[in-house]
């Protein structure tokens, strides 16, 4: 089968299981250890730090390895929210639930939640987004790139005005790691989220970059490893995995050009055939399109899809479990009914012409099919 949904994992790079291979192998050790075992295991993890670093221009120092991506998340918004009294908390209408959710846990303990509109492209509202920071928000979460449409937001700009505001503000850049620049210290953010498995490492590791000044209450208290932010003994072959990812993927950024190539052949046939594109008017991943056939389910085109061989989302695979319809989309105004069409194809670097031509194929097979049990419904 081919697989082309990336944006819910990726597969293991052969470098990052290289990395893994020697914590799962002959070598092992507590990194807290005074002995040749811990300081080899220390080391690793020095190692990861400076890769991740490297990769998101930022210093060594201000990376907590988490679990993913949904620790981090947590982190922030629950440890952040922990050193204040509670007050105005901003995030966007698109957010994923590993921020909107821990943000109505927040709202349930006192915080005023304020939601910032997109419009209808899958944009931050500008003018919302001014309203939103003259509430005085204490903390600011906006998504760097969303994992269904791709859409991107000018984190910079969206920024700066959460500084002025005299907001923290924070961006959840899993889907844009690797896919796009992603430069922690030019983009003015305060905090930013990462996942390892979104960028060839392994599941199970991301970070928080945070800057020191921010003061946070960790969420698990207990032997003080990182920093004393995220205390427990480090999953060494998890975290020298995302490293290696890391490197790897600052290595590749170039392939991204003719990803995006791919990208347009696809969306180019998909309007052909007439599918909506959604967000296709703001600047977007290289990788990804979300797009809807008018009548044909989005959960029937995936099934009929896989049986062809061909392994896309309908949705977020997150969220997939409820058939609810797109949160994004319905907060971009889409109607319910062309929502649960939705269909996200999302490409890897190692995708070949001749796999989208042959995904087109299948596509087109597929929707003749479906199109004709409606008609036939009808
Ligand atoms: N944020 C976004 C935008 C994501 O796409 C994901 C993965 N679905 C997460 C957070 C959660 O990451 P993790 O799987 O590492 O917990």
């Amino acid at each position: 089968p081919v697989y082309l949904d990336h944006n819910a994992t990726t597969p293991l790079a052969p470098e990052a299981r290289e990395a893994m291979l020697r914590w799962l192998g002959e070598d092992f050790g507590n990194a807290a250890s005074a002995h040749s075992f811990g300081r080899r295991a220390r080391a690793a993890i020095d190692l990861a730090r400076q890769q991740v670093a490297e990769a998101v221009n930022a210093h060594p120092t201000e990376i907590v390895f988490t679990s993913g991506a949904t620790e981090a998340n947590n982190l922030i918004l629950k440890g952040f929210a922990a050193t204040q009294t509670p007050s105005v908390l901003a995030i966007s209408g698109i957010e994923h639930p590993s921020v909107s959710e821990p943000a109505r846990q927040l709202a349930r303990a006192g915080w005023k939640l304020r939601t910032v509109a997109v419009d209808r492209e899958g944009r931050v509202d500008p003018d919302d987004y001014a309203r939103a920071l003259s509430e005085s928000p204490r903390l600011v979460s906006v998504m760097s790139a969303n994992n269904e449409t791709g859409v991107l937001q000018d984190i910079p700009a969206l920024a700066a005005q959460a500084r002025s505001a005299g907001a923290l503000f924070h961006t959840d850049a899993v889907q844009a790691l690797g896919r796009i620049e992603v430069d922690f210290r030019a983009s003015g953010v305060g905090a930013m989220s990462l996942s390892s498995h979104k960028i060839g490492g392994p599941l199970g590791a991301g970070a928080l970059i945070v800057d020191k000044r921010v003061e946070l209450a960790p969420l698990l208290a207990g032997g003080g490893q990182e920093r004393g932010l995220r205390s427990g003994t480090e999953n060494l072959a998890a975290i020298a995995g995302f490293g290696m990812a890391c490197a790897r993927a600052v290595r590749d950024r170039g392939r991204f050009a003719q990803v995006a190539n791919l990208r347009d052949r696809l969306e180019q046939e998909l309007r052909a055939r007439g599918a909506v594109v959604f967000g296709e008017g703001a600047p977007r991943l290289p990788n990804t399109v979300f797009f809807a056939v008018k009548g044909v389910a989005g959960e029937a085109l995936v099934s009929r899809l896989d049986r062809e061989g061909f392994a896309v989302a309908s949705g977020s695979a997150c969220a997939s479990a409820a058939p609810e319809a797109s949160a994004t989309l319905l907060a971009m105004g889409v109607e319910t009914g062309l929502a649960h069409c939705a269909v996200r194809v999302s490409l890897g670097t190692d995708n070949t012409f001749d796999e989208v031509a042959r995904f087109l194929q299948a596509l087109a097979r597929s929707l003749g099919e479906l199109k004709g049990l409606v008609a036939q419904a009808a």
